[in-house]
């Protein structure tokens, strides 16, 4: 249960709250937001809903919550979040383009790939920099080096970036090079991850677990919002199938299904859900026409010296020409085509 309360509630009124919901059997956890402090209570809240909360002094508002995800629901806050990034704003009706390679490999590649992906209109510049791999013979990436090869770059093209983390101890070195940071797919219950991004405040693109039920994605979300940071954008990257024809199975169905319980945005990665570069055009722009809030998109100048996910890598004319058609999908999603 949520309980928000009045901006100006006195001391004597806060106790007589906090009093009665103990006696109930409850704890309090507090909770700075932009509407007020938020009371998250846990416990008998059976017992708790007998009590007519609403009606205390010093309320404003009692969520009484459905579902465990609590700050993320649209229960609690009806309307979109927006989260911002840079100059970029993610969610709330604009859509978002994040283009760039899988991984961050030298400073000359980076910056032709950023210069073709802020040419296509594209709002962010992704690059990873740790790498975590299925195998531990595969390149993982440049680390620090390639964090600041990829500040670098984002500052020369005027992009602002997004890398991944994907331990606790890159926590400083991440918020302080990068605009954004992503937990990925193998890291989305990497719990203790979650809760220091959640403190760090930094805007986050968490990714689907290639196993998690929406339910287990959006408490996931929920780990960084109760450290009070409610900068979290949603990327569904495909769920496990049985079919190696493709290297994941997207799930377009997220997009509705994540919008009809949480007001976080989401996007969706095309190139990690098929592995085929050639199968990305379509996915998107179903992404786009299903109402998601923008798609994160691999890309390469040259995909035969890529060092990682070589196969899905978009050449920059191609990706190019899906931005172009994304803009007019989105217009299109959203009814403000001209006749
Ligand atoms: C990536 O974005 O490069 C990545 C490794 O993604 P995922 O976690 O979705 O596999
Ligand atoms: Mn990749």
């Amino acid at each position: 249960m949520l309980i928000v309360l009045d901006p100006q509630i006195s001391p004597a009124q806060r106790s007589a709250i906090d009093e009665t919901i103990r006696a109930a059997g409850c704890s309090i956890a507090e909770m700075p937001s932009r509407r007020g402090l938020l009371l998250l209570v846990d416990g008998d809240l059976d017992r708790l809903r007998q009590v007519p909360l609403k009606v205390f002094a010093g309320v404003s508002k009692v969520v009484g919550l459905s579902k465990p995800y609590a700050l993320n629901s649209r229960e609690h806050q009806a309307e979109p979040n927006v989260v911002k990034v840079g100059d970029a704003r993610i969610g709330g009706g604009s859509l978002t383009v994040i283009g760039g390679p899988c991984a961050v490999e030298d400073r000359e590649t980076l910056l032709a790939i950023a210069n073709e992906v802020k040419a296509s209109g594209a709002n962010l510049l992704r690059g990873g920099a740790y790498k975590p791999r299925t195998s531990p013979y595969s390149f993982r990436g440049l680390g620090l080096e390639g964090l600041l090869m990829l500040r670098d770059v984002g500052l020369e093209t005027g992009l602002p970036t997004v890398s991944e983390i994907t331990d606790p101890r890159h926590i400083e070195a991440c918020v302080s090079n990068v605009d954004m940071v992503q937990v990925g797919t193998r890291n989305m219950s990497n719990f203790d991850l979650l809760v220091e991004i959640g403190k760090s405040g930094h805007p986050v693109l968490l990714k689907r677990g290639r196993s998690a039920t929406i339910a287990d994605w959006l408490l996931a979300a929920e780990y960084i919002l109760a450290q009070g940071n409610p900068n979290v954008v949603l990327c569904e990257r495909g769920i496990r199938g049985f079919d190696p024809a493709m290297r994941n199975t997207l799930d377009l169905a997220a997009i509705p299904a994540i919008q009809a319980r949480s007001h976080l945005p989401i996007i969706i990665d095309p190139s990690h859900a098929t592995g085929v570069s050639a199968y990305v055009p379509a996915l998107a722009r179903a992404a786009i026409a299903a109402g998601a809030d923008g798609v994160i998109i691999e890309t390469h100048t040259d995909p035969t010296r890529a060092r990682s996910d070589a196969d899905q890598a978009m050449l920059p004319a191609d990706f190019r020409d899906l931005c172009e058609d994304l803009r007019l999908m989105h217009r299109v999603a959203n009814r403000s085509i001209d006749a």
